[in-house]
């Protein structure tokens, strides 16, 4: 079976979830990979590690979802794939969906394991809240790959890369302006995320919290008012009108835990709560929970971890 896997590529950089694509798919079939972009050949041909044998790269820089489907498809066509895989991420969301009515291929989004003996595949449905299982039935089938599902094996083997250079038409869009996301670790890839929510009273607080993430390597997120209220950017909302995000741990300071935050921040391993109100929904859904003052406990908890 041959497998497309498309790459997304935020500043040059190759992220985890791609990779984690890459490898999901050389557990189904032969692994072409495409990607697109100012991205260095190195770092693709090294995509072999995680099973890819080839990798198309594509020199357009184009972050328009219609264009970025047309060249999925005409490299799935020359790839002879009849798997697509997609990262289920805010890039792979937009894609997806015109890459499966391009190809009149039955989409899997918010996959969790690989399709078992009969082609089912689980997926998280309703915000992570209950499971499903899909089947496609089409000749082609397009699969969004939930991030952080599957544990990476790395292995010794280099991919050929080679240049893509199909006409993908032109951008029916007009991109006014670009803000890169601010800060070292990506929020989307990240492994411990540090949060925070209107408990923290105002935007000069958040140097506790950012103080813990730097001393844990995590990356901070916050909940949808900080957003709204400008006490933080809003590429840093999680929740059901945010990203969805599942690092293998997230630490939620002042943030009540209501259903929509919940919706983006549940599928995290471990859940760690602070918070005054021993009545907060949040500790319904907390591996670990405080009931002590942000104020104290954040400070308290970073000097800890320095110590240790
Ligand atoms: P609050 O609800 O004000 O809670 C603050 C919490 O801080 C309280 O639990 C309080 O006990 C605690 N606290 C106060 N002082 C301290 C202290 N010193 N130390 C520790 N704890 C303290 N919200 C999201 O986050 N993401 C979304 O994507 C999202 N989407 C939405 C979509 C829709 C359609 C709607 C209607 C709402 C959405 N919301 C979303 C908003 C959501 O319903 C909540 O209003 C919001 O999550 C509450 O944010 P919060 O917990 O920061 O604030």
């Amino acid at each position: 079976m041959s497998v497309l896997v498309y790459i997304s590529t935020p500043n040059g950089h190759i992220s985890k979830s791609a990779i984690e694509a890459v490898y999901y798919g050389s557990q189904i079939g032969e692994v072409t990979a495409l990607a697109n972009g100012n991205v260095s050949k190195d770092d693709l041909a090294n995509l072999g590690k995680y099973g890819a044998k080839n990798v198309l790269l594509h020199a357009s820089e184009t972050e328009d979802p219609s264009q970025l489907s047309k060249m999925i498809q005409k490299a799935a066509t020359s790839a002879s794939a009849d798997t697509i895989i997609l990262s289920y991420d805010l890039i792979g969301k937009a894609i997806a969906p015109r890459v499966s009515a391009g190809m009149k291929a039955g989409y899997v989004p918010g996959a969790t394991t690989l399709p078992d003996a009969n082609g089912l595949i689980k997926t998280n449905v309703f915000s992570g809240k209950a499971k499903g299982l899909v089947k496609v039935n089409t000749p082609k089938r397009i699969i969004g790959l939930t991030p952080n599902s599957i544990p990476l094996v790395e292995g010794n083997d280099v991919a050929t890369v080679t240049d893509f250079s199909e006409e993908i038409g032109n951008s029916s869009i007009t991109i006014k302006e670009i803000k890169k996301q601010e800060g070292d670790i990506l929020l989307t890839e990240a492994d411990l995320v540090v949060s925070a929510g209107r408990g923290l009273k105002g935007p000069e607080n958040w140097g506790m919290v950012e103080d813990l993430a730097k001393t844990l390597g995590a990356a901070t997120a916050c909940s949808r008012p900080v957003a709204d209220i400008g006490w933080r950017p809003h590429h840093e909302h999680v929740g059901q009108t945010g990203i969805a995000i599942r690092p293998n741990l997230y630490i939620a300071a002042g943030i009540s835990g209501a259903i929509q935050h919940l919706a983006g921040v549940n599928q995290s391993k471990t859940i760690v709560v602070i918070n005054t109100d021993p009545e907060a929904p949040f500790f319904k859904a907390a591996d670990y929970g405080v009931i002590g003052d942000a104020f104290e406990v954040l400070p308290a908890l970073n000097e800890a971890i320095k110590n240790f």
